[in-house]
């Protein structure tokens, strides 16, 4: 294969693809088995079609991996500049560029620990008396 342009799967994007699309999982499920919010599940599914079908139009080469993998506990970031994700552990401060193009115009994208996990509201029942 010549020095076609590739097209570059990310792992997490292959896994999101398999789980909705071959095993067809609920996408809560799919995304409760990536540890991830099932926004971010949805956004990585979405990208890996993407991917996929412009591979397919395009006849581009379709490599699998390389990227980032993207676990619970890591901070994504999309570069705004070249579309570029990736993932840095917590603790290590904000990236001073995109690592693809060094652009500087990057955003979060990962949900976070989310509200889910937040102090537990809604119990049923009497409320303590405030007086
Ligand atoms: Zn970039």
């Amino acid at each position: 294969m010549s020095v076609l342009d590739e097209i570059e799967l990310s792992i997490d994007e292959f896994e999101a693809l398999r789980l909705a699309d071959l095993e067809g999982l609920y996408q809560e499920e799919a995304a409760a088995r990536m540890e991830v919010s099932r926004a971010t599940f949805a956004r990585i599914v979405a990208a890996s079609r993407k991917k996929v079908a412009t591979a397919l139009v395009q006849g581009n080469a379709l490599r699998i991996g390389g990227g980032p993998v993207a676990f619970a506990g890591e901070r994504s970031f999309r570069c705004e500049s070249c579309r570029h994700d990736w993932t840095l552990p917590f603790g290590t401060g904000r990236p001073a560029g995109c690592p693809a193009c060094s652009a500087r115009e990057f955003r979060r994208v990962d949900a976070g620990p989310g509200p889910r996990s937040g102090p537990s509201g809604g119990r049923p029942g009497k409320l303590p008396a405030r007086s």
